[in-house]
């Protein structure tokens, strides 16, 4: 290994002092981002064109929903193993797209321009391996298992301000998400810092042949995705493929492993290794348990900052975050602001209900050119007519400020905003750039005395500012109910359930969520939007109320009413809802209502069969009879389905291949007797994961997407999605011998420290997990429920957590107790308890 005194002199290129410093005079054209003609495009990539060769591409927009901006952009129809993105083609020109990048041309669209590939991503590669290739920017690349994108994240809030820097967007597959964000890069750009995974065995040399990092850096190694490979070995000489041409890497040493190994392969370059023992160049000199404040000592050098999270992990991303900015040539001194200033980097988006029907959108964290994009792009996943937006100076920034608010302005200006409130001396002078009706103050207090936002009403409200403007103060004013009992609903972790869930079907099978019962209990709306926005194929509602209240908030994707009541016919053809048909009756009334209403099509119909659930359903006897009424009336049969009453329990094995096989026998006799095919479909959520053979050509996911299986191995797999919380209004310490809450249930043998919480029967806690059967947990420790649960209310013995202290958070279920452990407390099956929880409760939507 190369000592680092000598490495210094090798590697100088990368430090502080050689980047250039002049942003500000650049001007606007070399800002410009990627710039190709079609025809360049399709030179570097040996690629077809059909159509205009000198149009211009700036941007590749590769998901629909997402088009930022039609100009010079063009869009590309990614097919991998799970999907085709040529479905979307039709959406994005739609949108106004008429650069079409795909495997296959489809000549019906008119005055679009084609590049037709031979394989969509390995076309992404390429032109980001030529883009990269041919920019001139430093480079950073981040692997590892675990703190990828954290630390991603981290060093962009370090570094964004001291040289222009692009970064990966999120953490999406790499091998197509680490192209799309290579292809970020324009040549104003001085810094890049991008995340590179894997999963796979050999998916690295694909990637390193597209993107050699100069500083490599490999956060720790464990076993996330360690599934692929043979050993730890083998994913370690995987991972580290990836610093074949880096200068220098930065790797955590405290894995033997990877340290010999690294040391072996790479003894010619810089080496850097970090970790908590001693032996490392970077490490943590002192006892973390104390509190004091962390000292870490960088080649004999010390730097010392208070740190609030001391758990292990989050101390070895700051010293690898230390090791990188040193590395950089950053001072001590700017280090340990910039450490400081990372506290509560959690980047996230909340969506709340606001009061007057608006919804506010909350990301009043951090405030950067990055995360306002992402803010506004999640702006469009709602379909709300008018929206206002809050924001603030962005702070900290080296360069030049008429350049900084006037790529602000283009963002926000695309948007349309009714309403633009500048807070701020800085974006303030800027005002004139916004087109909408704008406003501007001097700090939020300001902006809360002018009563401008008590007035909006109906809109989607987006807080966006620098943590030091306080605008989380604008949150309060807005928001609609004001309890400190919440149930927070992860988005992004149904998505991850869903993926997991289709990972393990067929590309072609359709998937149908199950939102009955308000999603779970979860909110119906919220969910339903969400899943139509990340195109599921169906929804399921069990009433027709149900859906008629996401048709009149805008969902517009086929939904199933799984029990339409006998006089909600007429309402289920008025809001294009289509019903499950289980008998005779229903088939009659339900086809006299589409005669009545003039309908002149043929309606969309779902046939339910019985194979042995004995709930609802056609039985073997009846399908002669069926199939001739089926055929002699004016329906369409989009499918016939069944239901397994016990898909999750492994003793019913048999019974359950029993109704698979009835099933199978009985819809292909109808099959046979229509004269056309409906798809077909039986298995719920964990059918997908015990049956999956048995898929047919589409799954109705339900408790699944909530992260929840009967599989402990598969419950692994699965993010958890729901977090029930509270916090402690009031501690007493209770004499011995005292009693505590109704019939006195409780005595206490010693002075004891007891907790109330506002939560009670009425939220959804039985009653019946009291006296000491049920736990919350209170600073990741449980506390018994002591005494009778009362209605809005309850006690917890929180004697033996010290330091508690009123208004700490409690959490009912989400990690610990998980939701199937207070399930167990409540002798019942998770459906029950999300259900239970009443409407009361504050929703809250976040999003990553
Ligand atoms: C609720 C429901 C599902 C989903 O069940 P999970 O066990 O939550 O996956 C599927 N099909 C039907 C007919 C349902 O009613």
């Amino acid at each position: 290994m190369v000592k680092h005194k000598d490495v210094n002199k090798i590697n100088k290129t990368l430090r502080l002092s050689n980047f250039q410093q002049n942003s500000q005079q650049k001007n606007k054209a070399e800002r410009a981002p990627m710039n190709y003609t079609v025809h360049q495009i399709a030179e570097i990539t040996n690629a077809q064109i059909i159509g205009d060769k000198n149009l211009i591409i700036k941007n590749i927009a590769f998901d629909s929903r997402i088009i930022y901006s039609t100009k010079n952009a063009a869009f590309i129809a990614i097919n991998t193993q799970k999907n085709s993105g040529e479905k979307f083609i039709e959406s994005a020109i739609d949108r106004g797209i008429t650069i079409i990048i795909s495997e296959h041309h489809y000549p019906q669209f008119e005055n679009i321009t084609w590049i037709i590939v031979e394989d969509s991503v390995e076309f992404l590669q390429k032109l980001a391996k030529y883009h990269f290739e041919n920019s001139s920017i430093k480079s950073i690349g981040i692997t590892g298992s675990n703190g990828k994108t954290i630390l991603k994240e981290w060093l962009y809030q370090c570094l964004w301000n001291e040289f222009p820097t692009v970064k990966s967007p999120k953490s999406f597959n790499s091998q197509i998400g680490l192209p799309l964000s290579l292809l970020q890069i324009n040549n104003s750009h001085q810094l890049g810092i991008f995340e590179v995974g894997i999963s796979k065995p050999n998916e690295m040399k694909n990637l390193e042949n597209i993107f050699h990092p100069q500083i490599g850096l490999l956060t720790h190694i464990g076993t996330a995705h360690a599934a692929n490979f043979e050993s730890e070995e083998e994913l370690i000489d995987e991972k580290i493929k990836l610093f074949k041409d880096s200068e220098v890497i930065i790797y955590n040493g405290d894995n033997a492993l990877v340290s010999n190994k690294i040391n072996k392969l790479y003894s010619s370059k810089k080496l850097i290794s970090y970790g908590f023992k001693k032996e490392n160049q970077v490490f943590i000199k002192n006892n973390i348990s104390k509190d004091e404040n962390i000292v870490v000592e960088y080649f004999g050098e010390v730097i010392s900052f208070p740190a609030h999270q001391r758990d292990e992990a989050t101390l070895t991303n700051a010293l690898a975050l230390i090791t990188v900015l040193k590395e950089l040539g950053i001072e001590n001194q700017k280090i340990i602001e910039k450490i400081n200033a990372l506290k509560a980097v959690e980047m996230r988006l909340e969506a709340i209900e606001g009061s007057k029907n608006n919804i506010i959108i909350n990301d009043s964290f951090n405030l950067d050119l990055d995360s306002l994009k992402t803010a506004l792009q999640f702006l469009k996943e709602y379909n709300k007519s008018k929206k206002s937006l809050v924001l603030t100076d962005i702070v900290g920034v080296n360069s030049n400020s008429q350049e900084l608010y006037e790529e602000v302005s283009e963002l926000v200006n695309e948007q349309k905003f009714d309403s633009v409130f500048l807070i701020g001396d800085e974006i303030s002078k800027f005002s004139d750039l916004f087109k909408s009706k704008t406003f501007t103050f001097i700090n939020t207090q300001e902006l809360v005395e002018s009563k401008h936002l008590t007035e909006i009403e109906n809109q989607i409200i987006l807080l966006k500012g620098a943590r030091k403007f306080e605008i989380e103060k604008l949150k309060d004013l807005l928001e609609l109910r004001k309890h400190d009992t919440v149930l927070e609903i992860n988005l992004n972790a149904i998505l991850h359930n869903i993926n997991y869930h289709k990972s393990l079907l067929k590309p072609s099978t359709k998937m149908m969520a199950m939102v009955k019962a308000n999603a779970y209990g979860l909110g119906s709306y919220e969910i339903s939007e969400f899943l139509q926005h990340h195109h599921i194929d169906y929804l399921g509602v069990a009433f027709v109320d149900e859906g008629v209240e996401l048709r009149k908030k805008g969902i517009t994707i086929p939904i199933v009413v799984m029990n339409p009541e006998q006089h909600s016919y007429d309402t289920v053809i008025q809001y294009n809802l289509e019903p499950e048909i289980y008998s005779f009756r229903v088939l009659e009334l339900f086809y006299e209502a589409v005669q009545k209403s003039g309908y002149d099509k043929k309606y969309p119909i779902h046939i339910k069969l019985e194979t042995g659930m004995h709930r609802l359903g056609f039985k073997d006897a009846e399908l002669d009879q069926l199939s001739e009424t089926l055929n002699n009336i004016n329906v369409q049969v989009q499918s016939i389905f069944s239901h397994l009453s016990s898909s999750d329990v492994p003793t019913e094995k048999e019974f359950t291949l029993n109704q698979l096989k009835t099933f199978d026998k009985n819809s292909s006799y109808l099959i046979e007797k229509l004269n056309y095919t409906p798809i077909r479909h039986i298995l719920n959520s964990s059918g997908i994961t015990s049956y999956t053979h048995h898929q047919y050509d589409m799954v109705r996911i339900g408790i699944g997407m909530l992260g929840e299986s009967p599989s402990s191995e598969i419950q692994k797999q699965l993010q958890s999605v729901v977090s029930f919380k509270t916090v402690i209004s009031q501690i007493s310490l209770v004499e011995n011998g005292e009693s505590v809450g109704y019939s006195r249930k409780y005595k206490t043998d010693h002075t004891t420290k007891i907790a109330t919480v506002p939560v009670g029967y009425a939220d959804g806690i039985p009653r019946l997990i009291g006296n000491q059967i049920g736990n919350f947990a209170v600073h990741k420790t449980l506390a018994p429920i002591v005494g009778n649960i009362c209605m809005d209310m309850m006690m917890l013995n929180v004697d033996h957590i010290p330091n508690v202290k009123e208004g700490d958070t409690v959490t009912i279920f989400n990690a610990k107790p998980s939701l199937k452990e207070f399930a167990a407390y409540c002798k019942t099956i998770t459906y029950e308890v999300l259900t239970s929880i009443s409407p009361r409760v504050k929703r809250i939507y976040i999003k990553d």
